[in-house]
């Protein structure tokens, strides 16, 4: 297991404007702090209203040229962007592990989910021919997919290569121009994209980065150069974004916070259950909005949940287990913990005690945590906590379990443990959640099916990568054209 660099030159993370860096109007920053050792890695420009105009008229000057670049043309940016993305592989984990506090192998392996949606975008020059038809005597109707201009993509901290790429390679294959607002915890790997973007040979104000906070986000929104906001982050503030670019008649597609249930009954394989339940909750120290929250386990499963707290008691945090992103969230994560205790749970994993590993100790780390006999009505079985901890909450039935889970506000992922096939498409058919996994704890779908979740996950229509994303960075134009040498052929005939 290759354990994570820490890099020792601390990176500035500028803007980048028309292909090249630019400091922020304001002259501020703030520092970029490493979850791993608590230390500053870097600093990132604080964004204003002057640099949402700044970048936002660079993308504008480069559009009228990208949008007449054929997509043929476009696609072979996008596949030497991808191949220096795998040239940097190496460089862009530690980098965006570093910055994330997940491990390496996490880091890796959403790069490489990156590259696999920059691999869908470049093949839509293949797949998105548009249409054509004739309708009627010398009358044809053509369907044509144009870019709406210039866009914008505001991203949490979790994912600071994925999310992007859920977003970018799609909205520039489709020839728009993209300004991405990195969060401003995790800007480091984003200048590293820009710094690739730049030796695939994209033209400068094509792909574009707004460093920054809320100010940057809501001067960005405003702009009325931009026309579609994507979003990814927590439901409060995707919901104020999408509120916003909405009321200014912008489409936004607004992914939001989660809470997933893995349902579990007893003839769940013994294997896959545990491996499955154990890293969906620990994987990114619990930091992804696919990760299990709450697991609820249907009738007498009492085997099962003793081997998962074995496994998850034993999982060594810093090698196998990453460290929480900053000091708020690790005393939101133990807030949580000490209520539900208080509240009358039984914590039979216990996270709180846990040892940073040598060497780091002035880093955020917080062990798994398993919370038992958790009820429906405790904040730790409603609310996200974002970390690695699992409430177990026991009921009798299937039924009782799909009440669970569908009271749940939040709908991105839920997922059944089972051996009966009938058990496993009832649950599919009846389930709330947008992505759902049978015998899988994290079912995030492979390109190009589409990810995207329901109810307060998810605010705005479509998806936001797989085919369904290509309507929202995009304008189906119908083109009906006549040529005919019959003159009394009218358009309806
Ligand atoms: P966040 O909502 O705090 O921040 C997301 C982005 O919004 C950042 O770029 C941030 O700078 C900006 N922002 C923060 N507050 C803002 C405000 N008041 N107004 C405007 N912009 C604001 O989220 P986070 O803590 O960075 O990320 C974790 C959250 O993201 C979790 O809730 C997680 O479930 C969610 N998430 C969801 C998905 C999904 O696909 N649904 C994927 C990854 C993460």
């Amino acid at each position: 297991m290759s354990l994570v660099k820490i890099n020792s030159a601390p990176m500035t993370c500028d803007h980048w404007i028309a292909g090249e860096h630019r400091g922020p109007a304001s002259g501020q920053y703030r520092d970029v702090v490493s979850p791993y050792t608590g230390a500053a890695i870097g600093k990132v420009a604080l964004g204003g209203k002057a640099d949402a105009d700044a970048v936002v008229s660079a993308a504008q000057n480069a559009f009228p040229a990208w949008r007449a670049t054929p997509i043929k043309e476009r696609a072979q940016l996008l596949f030497r962007f991808r191949d220096l993305v795998l040239a940097n592989l190496e460089e862009l984990s530690h980098v965006a592990a570093s910055e994330s506090g997940k491990t390496f192998g996490e880091a890796r392996a959403e790069v490489l989910k990156g590259v696999e949606v920059t691999e869908f975008a470049l093949a839509l020059q293949n797949l998105d021919s548009g249409g054509i038809m004739d309708v009627s005597r010398g009358v044809s109707c053509e369907l044509r997919r144009e870019p709406l201009g210039v866009v914008a993509g505001i991203v949490p901290f979790n994912f600071p290569a994925m999310v992007p790429m859920w977003m970018y390679p799609i909205a520039l294959a489709l020839g728009n121009c993209f300004v991405l607002k990195p969060s401003e915890k995790v800007p480091l790997t984003s200048q590293i994209m820009a710094r690739l973007s730049k030796e695939a040979g994209f033209p400068p104000g094509v792909f574009s980065l707004l460093n920054g906070t809320k100010e940057a986000v809501e001067a960005l929104i405003d702009h009325p150069s931009i026309k579609a906001v994507g979003f990814v982050g927590s439901s409060p503030v995707a919901l104020d974004v999408y509120t916003r670019a909405t009321a200014l008649g912008k489409r936004a597609l607004c992914l939001g916070g989660a809470k997933n249930h893995l349902i579990v009954v007893p003839d769940a394989d013994e294997a896959l259950t545990v491996r499955g339940v154990v890293d969906s909750f620990t994987g990114c120290a619990g930091q992804r909005c696919m990760a299990a929250s709450v697991m609820i386990a249907v009738g007498d499963v009492d085997h099962l949940i003793e081997k998962i707290r074995k496994t998850a008691a034993e999982l060594p945090i810093g090698a196998g287990m990453g460290a929480i992103i900053d000091k708020g969230a690790l005393d939101r994560i133990r807030h949580h913990v000490d209520a539900a205790e208080k509240d009358g749970a039984k914590v039979i994993v216990d996270g709180r005690e846990s040892k940073a590993p040598a060497g780091r100790e002035q880093g955020f780390w917080f062990g798994p945590t398993i919370i038992d006999h958790a009820k429906p009505s405790m904040a730790c079985a409603r609310e996200e906590i974002f970390g690695p901890v699992l409430a177990i909450v026991r009921v009798k039935n299937l039924a009782e379990a799909l009440a669970l889970e569908s009271a749940n506000p939040f709908g991105n992922a839920t997922s059944v443990f089972t051996t009966n096939g009938a058990v496993a498409r009832h649950v599919a058919d009846n389930a709330t959640s947008g992505m759902i996994g049978i015998n899988i704890g994290v079912p995030v779908p492979r390109e190009p099916f589409s990810f995207g979740g329901t109810k307060t996950s998810k605010f705005g229509h479509s998806d936001i990568t797989g085919e369904s994303s290509l309507d929202f960075w995009s304008n189906l134009k119908k083109v009906t054209t006549k040529w005919s040498l019959q003159s009394d052929a009218s358009w309806l005939s």
